[in-house]
This record gives C-alpha cells, structure tokens and sequence, in this order.
C-alpha cells in the first residue's frame, strides 16, 4: 500500500480524497495555489506544498511543480481527483518514470478514452452499442455530406478532443452542415488546439445515463449499476440519480454486465464511467471517463462502496474489495450540484462566504470543501459543493432532499440552491420524466420565475 499520496487537486474533491487516504491510514499531501492557500485540504492535510499562482496552467495543471513537491514531500503515488491532470496521459508517465504511482487508469487507456473517435472504435470492438456516425473523424463538407445522408439528419459535430460540452454543433439539414462542421472546428481548435470532428446521428430526446465501473488491471472488473444525469445545462450536468428513473434491475444488470465485460477485455485499472445516451429503450455509447466523476457519490450512496478507496486499492496493485455478486443496489440517491452562481444567470459569484450551514440528518451528505469566513476564488469552476441524498425509494429521496435543501444555508454569495429548491418540487422532475433536453426547455420557458 502507499505511504503518502499527493493531492493534485482542490475543493470538494481534494478533501474527499483526503478523507478515504485517512481511512486507509496513509499521509496525504495538499498541492495549492497562492490563491487557495487557506482552502480547508490545506487546512486538514498532512503537509502542504504552494505550487504556483492562482492561474491554473502555472499550479495545477504544471506537472513539474507537482512532481517537484513529490520529491520534496516524499509521496509515493498521486491522485489526480477529476478536471485538471486527471485524463492526461503524459502526466501518468511522467510520474511513472519518476517511479510516483498515478491513482488512475494505465496512460495507453486514457489516450485511446480520450480521443473519442478512437474511444468509440474500441468500444464497437469491445461490444458496446455506439451512437450512428461517421467511421472516423471527417475531413471535409463533401464527406460530412455524404455520411450525414446516410445516417439521416439532424446531426451532431463533435470535437474528437472534446470535453465539457465545447465543441459540439446541430446540424438539422445538410444547408446547416457546412457552418456547422467550421464552427465545431474552430471551437475545438481554440478551446483542445485539436481540430479534429466526427459525425453522429443527433438525438432527440435521450436521457443521459452512465454505467460505472472498476476494473483491477488483470482482467477482472465490476460495474456498480447506473447513475442519471439528464438534468444537464449546456450540456453540463446539474442533478444526478442513481438508478435511472427509466431502468429496471434487468435492463440495469444487462447494461452493467456489457461495460464489466468490456471492462475485463481490456484489462482497465481503477474507476471508469461508460457514458451512453438512451432513447426508446436503446443505449447508445458517446463516451468514457477515465477517472472519478463528480456524481461518483451516488453510486456510493446506494452500493455503500467507498469509490476512491477501491481508486486507490487497484493502483497500489491490490484487489477489489468486492465482487460483482457482493454489489447491490439498495434505495434511491440524488446528487445536486451546488455552484457559486446567479441561479437564473448562472453568472459566476465569486467572494465570501458570511454564513454556511449545512444540512443534516438521515441519508443526507454534503461534499464541500466550503465553510463560513471561506472565499470562493475567481479563478476555478464555480463548485462549492455536493449536497447527496440517499432514500429506501425514489420518494423517500425526494422528500428528504426536498427538506435537506431548505435547511441549506450559504450567504455571502449567489448560489444555485434556489435552482434546485424549485426542481424538487416540479411534478416532470418528481416523476423522473425528463430527458437532456427538459431543463434547458424549462428555464427558457421562465420557470424559475413561476
Ligand atoms: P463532453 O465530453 O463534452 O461532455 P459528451 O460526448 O459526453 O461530451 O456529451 C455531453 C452531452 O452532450 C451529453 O450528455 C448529451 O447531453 C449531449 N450529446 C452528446 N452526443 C449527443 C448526440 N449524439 N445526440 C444528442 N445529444 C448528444
């Protein structure tokens, strides 16, 4: 086992490592920028290194200032978290060459996961169902053309380096094709430095729902059924549940049992997320996640699997802790994203919290780095917390999480909290029935003002 990992990595998700590296009894190390240096993983960590200034190339994202503070500190293995170094393959290198275990996938699985038209290749052949599209990536408007005629329109450009929903245009007819296909482009140019699109068929009115899993390096590999995240804003998730309300234990066994078997084919290390869209009962693959995601606490709310220890068991070389017959799931849990903006606007709101008072009770957990006198920065994601609430049904949860956010209390800055306040009580929400689409159709229509 490790001795003493290094956090590259801040907020929520730095003090969630933190907590699972104290439970296994192994020396954490905090990395931070000067921006963060009063951030509370700084605070509860063992030692801490400054790494650079706030601008996140110059601290969290330079890999020789975390390699530095490495040495200095002595760690033996790094955890990435998610964002920042968690999908760059040089990063697992390097550390390996530095002999610094990387609490993550082998590198050759996050580069081929990374590039999606390469991921979608490797999943068709690994046997998972993928989006209609184009073979590979797409050259030029007469072949764009060709393919989109093919699969039937509307279409969807996608960035093959894409993330965060950048880089994604519709094309509903082969007259918006062309404009469609530059601007993806040049979106993915400027925000990847990598040009490369491909071509998909444009789903109408999927729900997004992804299959997690863990796999042990050798060719054994579980999945911890699905999580929902068709609340989506932009493309970016905002409330995520466990199991879908669509799903029913055997399409979840079926769909579960497809992503282990894949996952066991290619011998993948730690924690994946297999993401797939899914409408009229089909499930289609877009793309995997190399690492922990933000919503990883439902699947632990309700399988009771410490997701980040089982992270770190796997990269120190061990077993999994558990089976696949050992893995069962018990109740209903719901993930709200709690971001430090205007709940209409989204404007970010960056500044001091004056007042912070979490919920409590029953089934109710908070993942927040966030405390009152703390001072959100300007310079990161607007994240300032996780409120997860877990029910013996989808009901109970509701009304529990219904209740946890009206004792939710952050003053100081504009928070998303009123956002979620509202959305707990729409009947479509209470009634699991809504696809990607429902919540930007529903503020569009004003109904945070109603
Ligand atoms: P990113 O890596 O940028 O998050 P994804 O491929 O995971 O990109 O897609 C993000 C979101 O974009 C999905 O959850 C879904 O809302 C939408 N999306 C992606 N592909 C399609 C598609 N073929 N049809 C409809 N919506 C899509």
């Amino acid at each position: 086992m490790f001795d003493k990992i290094l956090i590259a990595n801040r907020g929520e998700i730095a003090l969630r490592i933190l907590r699972a590296s104290k439970e296994l009894g192994i020396k954490t190390v905090a990395v931070h920028s000067t921006a963060d240096a009063d951030a509370m993983h700084v605070r509860l960590a063992d030692e801490s290194v400054c790494i650079g200034p706030p601008a996140a190339r110059d601290s969290y994202l330079n890999i020789p200032s975390i390699i530095a503070a490495c040495e200095i500190t002595g760690a033996d293995a790094v955890h990435p978290g998610y964002g920042f170094l968690s999908e760059n393959a040089r990063f697992a290198e390097v550390l390996a060459h530095h002999e610094i275990g990387f609490i993550g996938p082998k590198a050759e699985h996050i580069r081929i996961m990374g590039d999606k038209i390469e991921a979608k290749r490797t999943a068709l052949k690994l046997g998972i169902p993928c989006v209609p599209g184009s073979d590979g990536g797409i050259e030029d408007p007469v072949e764009a053309k060709r393919v989109a005629a093919e699969i039937g329109y509307p279409v969807l450009v996608k960035a093959a380096a894409g993330g965060g929903g950048r880089g994604m245009k519709v094309a509903r007819s082969e007259g918006e094709l062309e404009q469609a296909l530059g601007m993806a482009r040049s979106e993915a140019k400027a925000a990847f430095g990598d040009d490369a699109v491909y071509l998909e068929k444009y789903l109408t009115k999927p729900r997004h729902i992804e299959v997690q899993v863990l796999g042990d390096g050798r060719g054994g590999a579980v999945h911890l059924a699905e999580r929902d995240c068709s609340l989506q804003r932009r493309h970016q998730k905002v409330w995520e549940e466990g199991g879908s309300p669509a799903l029913n234990a055997e399409m979840r066994g079926e769909i579960g049992e497809i992503c282990a078997d894949a996952m066991r084919k290619l011998g993948y290390l730690g924690a994946g997320t297999v993401e797939f869209l899914y409408e009229d009962g089909r499930f289609y693959f877009i793309e995997m996640n190399t690492r922990i995601q933000v919503e990883h606490p439902v699947t632990e709310m309700i399988t009771g699997i410490d997701l980040v220890i089982e992270q770190i068991r796997v990269a120190a070389g061990g077993a999994l802790s558990v089976t696949q017959d050992d893995i069962r799931v018990e109740g209903h849990a719901i993930e709200c994203r709690i971001n430090a903006e205007h709940p209409a606007t989204f404007r970010p709101s960056p500044g001091l919290i004056t007042y912070y008072h979490p919920p409590g009770g029953l089934g109710v957990r908070v993942d927040s780095a966030a405390f009152q006198g703390y001072r959100v920065p300007p310079n990161y994601d607007s994240l300032i917390g996780k409120l997860i609430v877990h029910g013996r049904t989808r009901n109970e949860c509701l009304m529990r999480l219904r209740r946890a956010l009206d004792e939710f209390v952050i003053d100081g800055v504009d928070t998303t909290l009123p956002l979620f306040r509202t959305l707990v009580r729409n009947a479509d929400v209470q009634n699991g029935a809504y696809d990607i689409h429902w919540l930007e159709q529903f503020l569009e229509a004003g109904g945070l003002d109603a």
